[in-house]
């Protein structure tokens, strides 16, 4: 098996993890992204098998006992994990595999995989966290309320990762991961 790397990139709902993730596998096809299984109901427009695979709970808990999921948290009242083929399939074709995780799990890969690169993406302020939640429209007040306590609880671990990244410019916050990442030239050249 060729050899690969794993990348963990953290942060609190809503700081656009998301969107940084997007632009760095379009730009750089050595990136790949880890499929996460999750119980979570599909939001509009996301697809089975690109952004999740979706379960019932009993399928999430039968993955879990067959220790398929290489982590696995719950989150703001749903399960998320990380299967272990999604991780395995990256690696054998010699890409760098990105796990968009939250904390409990980025905490469960530092134990099995302590050569795993972690990353934190910060906001700019916690006011603007709260803004970019709001403004997505995505979820209920009290999914945001419970987004919200936990991205206290995030951010405070944040100086538990390797690298500490604020998304207040998407594109100079991009920079900054390609040149964690070594993707470019840290001077720009
Ligand atoms: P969302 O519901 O907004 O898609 O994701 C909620 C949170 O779950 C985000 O912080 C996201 O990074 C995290 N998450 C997504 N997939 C996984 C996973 O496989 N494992 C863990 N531990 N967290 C995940």
């Amino acid at each position: 098996m060729k050899s690969g790397k794993l990348i963990v990139l953290t942060g609190p709902s809503g700081v656009g993890k998301g969107t940084l993730v997007r632009s760095l596998l379009n730009r750089h096809p050595e990136l790949c992204l880890s499929v996460s299984v999750t119980t979570r109901t599909p939001r509009e427009g996301e697809i089975e098998g690109k952004h999740y695979y979706f379960v019932s709970r009993s399928r999430f808990e039968q993955m879990v006992e067959a220790d398929e999921l290489a982590e696995w948290a719950e989150f703001a009242g749903n399960l998320y994990g990380t299967p272990y083929f999604a991780l395995t399939q990256g690696i054998g074709e010699g890409k760098w595999v990105i796990l968009e995780i939250e904390l409990e799990g980025a905490r469960q890969i530092r134990n099995k995989f302590p050569e795993a690169l972690r990353l934190f993406i910060l906001p700019p302020s916690w006011e603007e966290l709260e803004r970019r939640l709001r403004s997505r429209g995505q979820d209920s007040e009290s999914a945001i309320a419970r987004r919200l306590l936990r991205a206290k609880e995030e951010i405070e671990a944040a100086g538990e990762f390797d690298f500490q990244v604020v998304n207040d410019d998407l594109e100079f916050a991009l920079k900054k991961l390609e040149a964690i990442l070594n993707l470019v030239d840290i001077s720009g050249n």
